[in-house]
């Protein structure tokens, strides 16, 4: 057989694997484009959320606890509307359906916070029901400091010192207790101390709604479970600053890879970094840009790549951490 032959008989033989390549970068892209959509309803959800929270707020008398509920509500209310609009969900049915894929909603408030999540319960008719309720609110509880005082703090300057010698509760700003307190004589110590507390009340919170609600969902044998998301640490401080809103969503449908998962804070647009992707290559486990184009040119076009090995990562940190090398062309 002449080499020209071999070469056209080559392509023959190759056209296929081409074309289900292009395919698959095409899923990916598709998928990408998919995520990004969901991202976008959900902060677009919290943000009209979190206004119409100030909206309510603003005029009503801060200490009636009635009229913090009633903000609160209402941006529930707005959160899920938008959602519903986005998704076009009319019925129940399809309204449950978007709800499921938040199981958390959690309101940030001057001296403590609240969760609106699902929950289990019994009906009327003593059949057991899930749907969103309101939990306790609960304290931004720190660690006891020089073994005496039980902290618990604020989202301002304000703290409680619990003192379990003289038995004692004191209340004051920061400054006030640095007199017996000294870390309180450093504002970034006790800003340090601040966040930690506000962050760990919360991740605890979670933690243990988590448990519950694969318990649940392990009862209903759902393949639904929730995963706590990793949180940056910039957003955790411009989040634990002001009072606001933050929803985690999760279990859209997607094309491929993982499950998706997201999270906004209310008020803020959380500036997103592009997603990377992950992916075995020649024995050895590689992240990308999802615009990579040594990527799309020559891995993806390469027949022994695989591309069910695809997954995406948030960021640089989360890849390493699952073991993957950065990709030298495109430097991720
Ligand atoms: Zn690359």
């Amino acid at each position: 057989m002449k080499l020209t032959s071999l070469a056209i008989l080559a392509a023959l033989i190759m056209c296929p694997f081409l074309f289900i390549m292009s395919q698959q970068t095409r899923l990916v892209r598709e998928d990408l484009k998919l995520r990004d959509y969901y991202d976008t309803v959900v902060d677009n959800a919290i943000m009209d959320a979190a206004q119409t929270m100030t909206q309510y707020s603003q005029g009503l008398s801060y200490s009636a606890s009635t009229d913090l509920e009633l903000s609160r509500t209402m941006a529930v209310q707005t959160f899920f509307d938008s959602l519903y609009v986005a998704f076009n969900a009319q019925s129940d049915v399809q309204k449950a359906r978007v709800e499921a894929c938040v199981p958390v909603l959690l309101f940030l408030q001057h001296d403590g916070y609240t969760l609106y999540a699902l929950h289990a319960f019994k009906n009327a008719d003593g059949q057991t029901q899930i749907s969103h309720g309101w939990f306790p609110q609960a304290h931004y509880v720190g660690e006891t400091l020089l073994d005496r005082y039980v902290m618990r703090y604020t989202l301002g300057d304000t703290v409680y010192a619990y003192d379990r010698i003289d038995q004692k509760l004191y209340e004051g700003t920061y400054q006030e207790l640095a007199s017996f307190i000294p870390f309180f004589n450093d504002a970034r110590m006790f800003e340090n101390l601040r966040l930690a507390a506000v962050r760990s009340s919360i991740e605890n919170s979670m933690e243990n709604y988590m448990a519950q609600y694969d318990q649940w969902a392990f009862q209903r044998s759902l393949s639904i479970s929730f995963h706590f998301p990793a949180i940056d640490e910039a957003d955790w401080r411009r989040a634990l600053t002001d009072e606001g809103m933050l929803a985690f969503a999760q279990g859209f449908p997607v094309l491929m890879g993982r499950r998706y998962e997201h999270y906004a804070l209310g008020g803020a647009r959380i500036i997103r970094k592009e997603p990377l992707m992950g992916y075995s290559y020649q024995s050895r486990l590689w992240y990308c840009r999802t615009d990579c184009e040594y990527f799309d040119s020559v891995i993806s076009t390469d027949p022994t790549f695989l591309s069910d090995t695809l997954i995406y990562f948030t960021d640089a940190y989360e890849a390493a951490q699952n073991g993957y090398y950065p990709c030298t062309h495109c430097r991720p």
